[in-house]
């Protein structure tokens, strides 16, 4: 059965006094795909470890349910593994590596076989149980690893950037499969990555890491749409930072006073003081035509931009200098120069907390 995953004050420092993680509290739900995003080198990798029992923490308690497993070695935890390195036997069949953890935990060879064959069903690599590890793509080698991690039906499964030696197209095709094989058996999984697509496309909630810090944890909507720093921002997607001074409610919205000009937003907890709004570049569009009445409002002129196909990024330059960066759907008939009205619906106009 999957378990929940109760991390508990957990920290780490390799070498004295520079701490790798700082006390973490974090709560994973039995059956959830719970995504560890952050950058590279913020103590992502060293968290997995430590939940798989590979590293010891120097503080702290994992619970697998309410059990503190904190002190028992990997192959006692019931966690399984999937590395972006795949870590398969080359000298061994395909079949032969998903049955590995079976025949290590002393599986009768009925099972062994009953088993290994319905994890590489599950993949849908069947085809392939003869086949050597060296003669497979990949992508296949991923599955292969996957099937051998689900083999052993563990109680949670920890992936630890397991898309990212593959090319673009399998990297998408292979986020579904992991999202499908997580749900049909109603996995716990603990998926580490610095994508932040896969975080988003896949996750059911992401706790995102910045120097050993969990910054923020939420659903990818609430990471996208409501981030509480300008870290979170950032790295969750385009952004365009103003600071601001609330003016108070009025008319059933959020007044407030911009470097762009007076802006409106939806109320929420915050009605005075300064503080810095978010507008994703996506959010802001070119508004045509004189007679349409809109709020939000921005007089700019366009700068310049870049055409990536389905989208472009456009720059534009507000009146008091700063800079908007917008996605558009399309390559507007735009000449540096040229006055722009932008806007923006107030919906989108989200508040940082610093
Ligand atoms: P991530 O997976 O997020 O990229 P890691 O957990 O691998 O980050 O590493 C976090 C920090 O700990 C990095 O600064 C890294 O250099 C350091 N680190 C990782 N492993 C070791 C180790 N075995 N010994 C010393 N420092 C390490
Ligand atoms: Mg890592």
């Amino acid at each position: 059965m999957a378990a929940s995953v109760t991390i508990s004050g957990i920290s780490k420092s390799y070498k004295k006094g520079t701490p790798v993680l700082l006390p973490l509290e974090l709560h994973i739900a039995a059956g959830e795909l719970f995504f560890l995003l952050g950058p590279s080198g913020c103590g992502k990798s060293t968290l997995l470890r430590i939940i798989a029992g590979l590293l010891e923490p120097n503080e702290g308690k994992i619970l697998f349910d309410d059990i503190d497993i904190t002190g028992l070695p990997p192959e006692k935890r019931q966690a399984a593994m999937v590395f972006q390195n795949y870590a398969l036997w080359p000298h061994l069949s395909v079949f032969e590596n998903v049955a590995f953890g079976l025949r290590a935990a002393r599986q009768p060879e009925k099972v062994i076989r009953e088993k290994a064959a319905d994890a590489l069903s599950l993949v849908r690599m069947s085809d392939f149980a003869e086949r050597r590890v060296p003669s497979l793509s990949g992508g296949q080698q991923q599955r292969v690893a996957l099937a051998r991690a689900v083999a052993v039906s563990p109680r949670v499964l920890l992936l630890d950037e397991p898309l990212s030696n593959l090319d673009a197209k399998l990297r998408d095709e292979m986020r579904l499969e992991i999202t499908r094989i997580c749900r049909e058996r109603s996995l716990t999984a603990i998926y580490v990555t610095h994508d932040r697509r896969e975080a988003l496309s896949m996750g059911d909630r992401i706790a995102l890491l910045d120097k050993g810090i969990i910054q923020q944890t939420g659903s990818p909507v609430e990471l996208y749409r409501c981030p509480v720093n300008r870290f979170a921002a950032a790295f969750l997607g385009g952004v365009n930072f103003l600071r601001v001074r609330l003016k108070g409610v009025a008319d059933g919205r959020l007044r407030m006073e911009s470097p762009l000009g007076n802006l409106c937003a939806v109320p929420g907890k915050r009605t005075e003081g300064e503080c810095t709004a978010l507008i994703r570049p996506e959010a802001l569009s070119i508004l045509r035509g004189d007679s349409v009445r809109a709020e939000n409002r921005i007089e700019t002129e366009y700068v310049n931009g870049t055409f990536l196909g389905e989208r472009s990024e456009l720059r534009f330059k507000a009146a008091d200098g700063s800079l908007l960066d917008v996605t558009a759907g399309t390559f507007e008939e735009l000449v540096p120069g040229m006055h722009s009205t932008l806007t923006v619906s107030p919906n989108d106009i989200s508040l940082l907390k610093d």
